[in-house]
């Protein structure tokens, strides 16, 4: 059952959309095992060079995050029928950082998405599971560019709203949704700050039914709060939608200010340098991953440290004598 296939027979199987390849090969991608991930390294290769040779339609990545009980499963199932009953093919990822940890994930698995992950134009890829943060964040890139090759052209990378998850997602993606609850006033004071901060729009869910009034006063306290903001410098201002994952009240709207972000972006210039600086800022974070990796795994390393560290804390060792002494 282990893998028996060359890299060019993944990549050519991946090409043509084959599901069962292209999974096989996110499973290489997410291995520990050193020949597993040799092979997916050259899988990726093959793939890309084949894209580079003939690049297909830019896909559209976008990240979507919010707190738990926000409504993100449901409003990715609402918006991904849309998508997908307009012919697009779409990739949903999640990058969840509980899923590290033993016990439980609070994105759940893939099985809350039901309808959609009946469609044939949907693919939906839980978290991989037992990694940092930034070895998740490393997989899922490299999925989703498995996925863009398999003819995936829109990309949902979904993350909860707690901690640094969503600065990861916002680092990988075209277009970064924030979803809000109506009525959690205290958010709009101080937790979401920074997260508003990198939101290129801002969508207020469940407006539908008594919860409507609500969500449109919702979106005016938060219009006016992104007034306070910098300008992000792309021209772009991000709007405050409400919508309805029930309903499908505002998905329309929300897809077309997507869709004009794109094109304004596109046009400007600023996609494309959004998508280098990501790409360094990957390299850059991968070779720190690997750099760290490296120095940890020297022998005996842990308790040369544990001694050096006790000469720091008591003074008799400089700081820079010992970074000298650990790597000279
Ligand atoms: P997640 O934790 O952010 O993935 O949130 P879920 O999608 O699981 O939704 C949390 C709860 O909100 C569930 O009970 C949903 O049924 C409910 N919900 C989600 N979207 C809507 C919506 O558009 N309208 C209403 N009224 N309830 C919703």
């Amino acid at each position: 059952m282990r893998n028996r296939l060359t890299p060019d027979q993944y990549a050519n199987g991946i090409l043509a959309g084959d599901r069962f390849l292209l999974s096989r090969a996110i499973t290489l991608i997410e291995s520990r095992r050193p020949d597993d991930q040799q092979l997916a390294q050259q899988v990726l290769t093959a793939v890309l060079t084949q894209t580079n040779n003939s690049p297909a339609k830019p896909s559209l990545r976008i990240g979507i995050t919010g707190v738990p009980g926000v409504g993100k499963s449901t409003f990715i199932e609402t918006l991904g029928k849309y998508l997908t009953s307009q012919g697009h093919q779409l990739a949903v990822l999640a990058v969840d950082p509980t899923s590290q940890r033993s016990g439980g994930s609070l994105l759940g698995d893939k099985t809350r998405m039901e309808t959609l992950s009946l469609d044939p134009k949907a693919y939906i890829r839980p978290s991989p599971a037992g990694e940092s943060l930034g070895g998740v964040a490393h997989r899922t890139r490299e999925t989703m560019l498995l996925c863009e090759a398999a003819g995936f052209d829109i990309v949902l990378i979904e993350t909860v709203g707690v901690g640094q998850s969503e600065t990861v997602v916002h680092g990988m993606v075209d277009f970064f949704l924030l979803l809000m609850l109506a009525g959690a006033g205290d958010e709009l004071q101080g937790m979401k700050r920074g997260i508003m901060e990198l939101a290129d729009m801002l969508a207020i869910t469940k407006a539908d039914g008594v919860n409507t009034a609500a969500a449109q006063r919702a979106q005016v306290d938060y219009q006016n709060a992104l007034h306070l903001f910098p300008p992000t410098g792309t021209g772009w201002f991000p709007p405050v939608l409400t919508c309805s994952a029930l309903t499908g009240t505002g998905i329309d709207d929300l897809w077309r200010a997507i869709l004009d972000h794109q094109r304004l972006t596109t046009a400007s210039g600023h996609h494309k340098q959004r998508r280098q600086e990501q790409q360094l800022a990957w390299f850059r974070a991968l070779l720190q991953q690997t750099l760290d990796h490296r120095f940890y795994a020297q022998s005996g390393i842990r308790e040369r440290l544990t001694t050096i560290e006790a000469q720091v804390r008591a003074g008799t060792l400089l700081p820079g004598s010992a970074v000298r002494e650990l790597l000279g």
